[in-house]
């Protein structure tokens, strides 16, 4: 079915009108197969560290609000540690504390994942506190019995 014909059988409130035909205004657009999209790096920023961590604690595994979170060099500074991606993990200040500038396993700690810079992706950094269209719902929070992948 084309989108004309769609159209027609599901006309909505917002519509795009030519002389002839009224088309129905698309809410989403997926893009199946697109390579050209421009490379973006994400941010090396505070709150895109925890939103790559999903705001928890490298070290405890626990979940945190932004405010019980620090950053933690995983390499301590003064051991050469760089501050970037691969050096920065999520870590609660209980952990933070202990560990201090010392390696994980000198005072009994393991990191749970090593730390990579994110490859970025459209809704990186998107606050969920944004109001969104109802219909991006199944995109943004897919119901896995729903979700249908085709080639
Ligand atoms: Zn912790």
């Amino acid at each position: 079915m084309s989108w004309a014909e769609h159209s027609i059988e599901h006309l909505a409130e917002e519509v795009i009108r030519t002389v002839r035909h009224a088309f129905r205004v698309p809410k989403i657009i997926v893009l199946a197969l697109y390579d050209r999209l421009p490379r973006k790096e994400v941010k090396f920023t505070r709150h895109n560290v925890f939103l790559r961590d999903k705001f928890t604690c490298q070290y405890c595994g626990n979940c945190f609000v932004e405010r019980e979170l620090n950053l933690d060099h995983v390499v301590p500074r003064d051991k050469a540690g760089k501050t970037n991606w691969e050096n920065i993990v999520t870590s609660c200040i209980r952990c933070n504390t202990r560990k201090a500038n010392k390696l994980a396993h000198e005072v009994g700690m393991r990191l749970l994942r090593k730390p990579t810079s994110p490859r970025w992706r459209p809704l990186f950094g998107m606050r969920s506190e944004i109001p969104t269209d109802e219909s991006w719902g199944q995109f943004l929070h897919p119901d896995r019995e729903k979700v249908r992948v085709t080639a």
